[in-house]
C-alpha cells in the first residue's frame, strides 16, 4: 500500500479543510471499502480524513421525519426503534446488510459513497473506464451481477448500498458540506449515470464535499414492503431488490414508490411498476403485474437474464408484504 497521511478532525470545519490542499485526500468511515481498495492498489489517497469523530452519529427527529448522521454506524440504524416505526424498508434494509461485523463497522455515509464492486473494477489488472481506461470489459466478460437497467454504458456497474435504496424511495435529501458552504441534494438526483465525462463517479459529490446527513421527510401513512434476493441467505450483496411504498385511499392505491437495487448502475426507479399499482387494490393479482411491469424495459447483458425473473420476483413480494400478504 502507497504510505498515506491520517488526519483525525474533531468536526465537521476540521474535516472539510482536511479534504483541501493535500494532493489527493479522501474521507474514511468504516474503513471496510476504502481500506479494501487501498490494499488491492485501486485507489491511493495522500491522505485519509477520519469522519467519525467529526461527523454527527445521531438519529434526531426532526419535523415529523428524521435526521441521520453519516456516521451512524449500520447496526445502530438497522436497530433503532424510530427507524423502524416510520421508515420500515430502510430498517429492513440495514439489517441485510453484510453481516453483524460489517453492519458494526459500516457507517450510513460510507455505505451511501461505497464504490462499484464490479470484479474488473476491484482487480488491478483492469484499467477499465471506471480507473480512467478506455473500455468496459463487462459486456463481452463475466457480467452475472452487472445492470439490467441503465445499460446505455459507458460502465455497467450494479450501484453497491442497500441503503440507497429506501433512502430514494422516503425522498431523502442528503446534507452535503465543503469548506465553501453547504447545500442539499435530492437523494433523487445524488446518484448518476455513467457517461463519458462522469464515468469516474458514482454521484454528484465533488471531492473536497462530505455528506453529513439524511434528512427524511415525514412519512405519512403507508404501507411498506422490502424484499431482496441473495443467492445464498449469507453475507453477500443481493442479486436484486426492490423497495415499495404505497400510499392508500380506502382499498385502493393512491401513489406507489418502487425503487429497485442492484440492477442499475443508480438505485432505479419504477414509474412502470408505480403505474402498475396507483388506481388499483391490494392483491397478489395487483403484486404479479406490478413485477411484470416492472421488468418491462430490462435490457440484461450476455449472463445476466436471470436477474429479470429475480427482480420480478422481488417487485411482487415487496408489494405482497405493503399489503401483509404471505409471499411463500
Ligand atoms: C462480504 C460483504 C458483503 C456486503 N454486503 C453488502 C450489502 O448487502 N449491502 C450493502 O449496501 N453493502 C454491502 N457491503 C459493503 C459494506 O456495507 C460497505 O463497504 C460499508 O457500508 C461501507 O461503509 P464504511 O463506513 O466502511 O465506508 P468507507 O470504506 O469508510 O467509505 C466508503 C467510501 O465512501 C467515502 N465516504 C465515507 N464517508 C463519507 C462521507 N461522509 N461523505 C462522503 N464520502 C464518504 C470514502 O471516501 C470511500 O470512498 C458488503 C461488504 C462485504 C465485505
Ligand atoms: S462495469 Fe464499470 S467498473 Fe466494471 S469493468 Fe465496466 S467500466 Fe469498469
Amino acid at each position: 500500500m502507497k504510505a498515506f497521511a491520517y488526519v483525525n478532525p474533531a468536526n465537521e470545519k476540521e474535516a472539510v479543510a482536511a479534504l483541501r490542499d493535500a494532493g489527493v485526500a479522501m474521507p474514511i468511515g468504516g474503513g471496510q471499502d476504502i481500506l479494501a481498495r487501498m490494499k488491492d492498489y485501486i485507489t491511493a489517497p495522500d491522505r485519509l480524513v477520519n469522519i467519525k469523530n467529526a461527523l454527527d452519529a445521531t438519529i434526531t427527529p426532526v419535523a415529523g421525519g428524521l435526521r441521520i448522521g453519516a456516521a451512524v454506524k449500520i447496526v445502530d440504524l438497522a436497530e433503532n426503534a424510530q427507524v423502524s416505526r416510520l421508515y420500515p424498508n430502510i430498517s429492513a434494509a440495514a439489517i441485510e446488510v453484510g453481516t453483524p461485523q460489517i453492519r458494526n463497522q459500516g457507517t450510513v455515509g460510507g455505505n451511501i459513497n461505497q464504490r462499484p464492486r464490479c470484479w474488473y473494477f476491484k482487480n488491478e489488472e483492469f484499467l477499465c473506464y471506471k480507473k480512467g481506461g478506455n473500455r468496459c470489459f463487462a459486456p463481452a466478460g463475466e457480467n452475472q451481477y452487472h445492470a439490467i437497467f441503465g445499460n446505455d454504458g459507458p460502465s455497467h456497474i450494479v450501484h453497491p448500498s442497500s441503503l440507497a435504496v429506501p433512502f430514494l424511495a422516503y425522498g431523502a435529501k442528503f446534507r452535503v458540506v465543503s469548506a465553501s458552504g453547504e447545500r442539499e441534494v435530492a437523494a433523487a438526483n445524488f446518484f448518476t449515470l455513467p457517461t463519458l465525462q462522469n464515468v469516474l463517479k458514482e454521484n454528484v459529490l465533488a471531492d473536497d464535499e462530505l455528506l453529513t446527513h439524511v434528512i427524511l421527510p415525514a412519512p405519512g401513512t403507508a404501507r411498506h414492503g422490502h424484499y431482496e434476493v441473495r443467492y445464498k441467505e449469507s453475507h453477500d450483496w443481493p442479486l436484486a431488490f426492490a423497495t415499495v411504498i404505497l400510499k392508500m385511499s380506502g382499498q385502493t392505491i393512491s401513489s406507489a414508490s418502487v425503487v429497485l437495487g442492484a440492477v442499475a448502475p443508480i438505485p432505479w426507479r419504477s414509474e412502470e411498476a408505480e403505474r402498475a399499482l396507483v388506481g388499483k387494490t391490494l392483491s397478489e393479482a395487483t403484486a404479479a403485474a406490478a413485477g411484470e411491469a416492472a421488468v418491462r424495459g430490462a435490457a440484461p447483458l450476455s449472463r445476466n437474464g436471470y436477474k429479470v425473473q429475480v427482480t420480478k420476483t422481488a417487485v411482487k413480494r415487496a408489494v405482497m408484504r405493503a399489503a401483509g400478504l404471505r409471499t411463500v
